[in-house]
């Protein structure tokens, strides 16, 4: 048998590269599976904050960046004062493929099949039946991930969005705009703003007079339909004399918010999306993966120095690295909150978002970027609830309550 190597990495999205990469700078054998090969493009329009990216060095993989800023909520502009980039998915990859390559990476490119566990490796078999032995393999294989098992969970809760870039009879936003959340609802009848969960108009200036526009449902279970989104866009953008000129490009856009964190105790690693990183607030995960990637890979990379490592303490202490106690904590905040909102109204949800966009913007933004310890989390939660209205607030202390808060253990 040839000597395993010693990091094995099914999948090449976003956070499969960033590992992958952060792992080839240890020093360490690193393989990755691609079936799709490698370079192969991202679909998806990944947008972070600026102040997400690992560090400056990272703002030329931005395509494009906006100022302006806001959320429309409660009848309300709301400036977020934040800058917003999207992705140049391109040259992102290519970041992330660099330290792979001088590292001579190998890409295997057949899909991982299944896995088997040796004392001291483990040996993935690909479609094709070859088997490659390493001492740890790491699924980052997506929300619905080939080999990590999750303990069962509440009812999955997708966000789920339509969107289109084009051209339009009028601009759908202002010039240079970005447009986080747009609830405002006048399109619809009062009968469709009470039943239906509400969604809101993620909406930016692409420039030279394109735009994207996507009605997004933020978190619903069961997923809001496509179609039911598409209507609702293209009914906003008329009501607004902004109809839809020139189609170039649509997405749709579907994945879960609130995955239980996978198992620790398994005898491999996830990363990204398989292990849970979506943020259960926002559904963000890039920034998250790229900037965790070097302290998971150092936590592997010193694990892996003891021969004797068996492939479950090795993951064991990426687990740790990934998802200490503290995470944990704060997870399970974010999933209460996340439960809390799938609980609102429209009319809870407008005055939700309009009291916590108001929130000093260290709060706000550190809590959708996981960035603010335990307690400064508790501390955004605790000023949303006293300065929101009546109804917000009964609604908060309802999902507390029903969630057991308070309860003796
Ligand atoms: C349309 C859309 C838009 C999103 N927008 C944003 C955003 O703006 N910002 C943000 O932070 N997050 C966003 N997300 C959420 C999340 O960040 C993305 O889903 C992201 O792609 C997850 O990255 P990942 O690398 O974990 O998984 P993926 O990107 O899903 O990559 C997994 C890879 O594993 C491969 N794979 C699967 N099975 C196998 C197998 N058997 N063998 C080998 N390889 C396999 C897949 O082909 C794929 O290449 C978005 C999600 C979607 C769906």
């Amino acid at each position: 048998m040839l000597t395993p190597i010693d990091v094995l990495v099914v999948g090449a999205g976003p956070a499969g590269l960033a590992l992958a990469a952060a792992l080839c700078q240890t020093g360490l054998t690193v393989a990755g599976i691609a079936p799709a090969g490698e370079q192969s493009p991202w679909c998806n329009t990944y947008g972070i904050w600026e102040d997400e990216l690992p560090s400056p060095l990272w703002q030329d993989l931005l395509a494009h960046r906006w100022h302006d800023t806001v959320a429309y909520a409660n009848h309300t502009e709301l400036p977020l004062q934040r800058v917003y980039g999207l992705l140049d998915n391109a040259s992102l990859q290519s970041r992330l493929l660099a330290p792979c390559q001088q590292a001579g990476m190998r890409w295997y490119r057949q899909p991982a099949a299944s896995l088997t566990q040796q004392r001291h490796h483990s040996q993935l078999r690909l479609a094709d039946g070859t088997l490659v032995d390493a001492r740890l393999v790491v699924d980052a294989s997506g929300h619905t991930p080939l080999l990590l098992r999750r303990p069962p969970g509440p009812p999955v809760a997708w966000q789920a969005a339509y969107g289109i870039v084009g051209r339009f009879a009028h601009p759908p936003v202002r010039d240079g705009q970005l447009v986080l959340m747009d609830f405002r609802s006048d399109h619809l009848d009062s009968q469709e703003r009470r039943q239906g969960p509400p969604t809101f108009l993620y909406a930016m200036d692409l420039g030279k007079g394109r735009y994207f526009v996507e009605e997004t449902s933020l978190a619903h279970s069961p997923a809001l339909p496509f179609e039911q989104l598409q209507a609702r866009l293209h009914r906003r953008l008329e009501q607004r004399g902004c109809a839809v000129a020139l189609l170039e490009q649509e997405e749709r856009c579907l994945f879960p918010m609130n995955l239980p964190i996978p198992d620790q105790r398994q005898p491999l690693l996830g990363y990204g999306a398989a292990a849970s990183m979506v943020h259960p607030a926002s559904g963000y995960q890039i920034g998250a993966a790229l900037r965790a990637a070097p302290t998971v890979a150092a936590a592997v990379a010193q694990a892996l120095r003891h021969p004797e490592a068996t492939p479950g303490q090795v993951a064991a202490a990426g687990w740790q690295a990934l998802w200490p106690p503290a995470n944990l904590r704060r997870h399970s905040l974010y999933l209460f909150g996340l439960q809390t909102l799938l609980g609102f109204n429209e009319s809870q949800t407008q005055q939700f978002f309009a009291t916590f966009f108001r929130l000093p913007q260290p709060s706000w933004a550190g809590y959708l970027s996981n960035t603010l310890s335990l307690g400064g989390v508790l501390n955004t939660m605790a000023r949303v609830f006293l300065t929101a209205p009546a109804s917000v607030r009964s609604g908060l202390m309802a999902a507390a309550f029903r969630s057991g808060f308070g309860r003796k253990p």
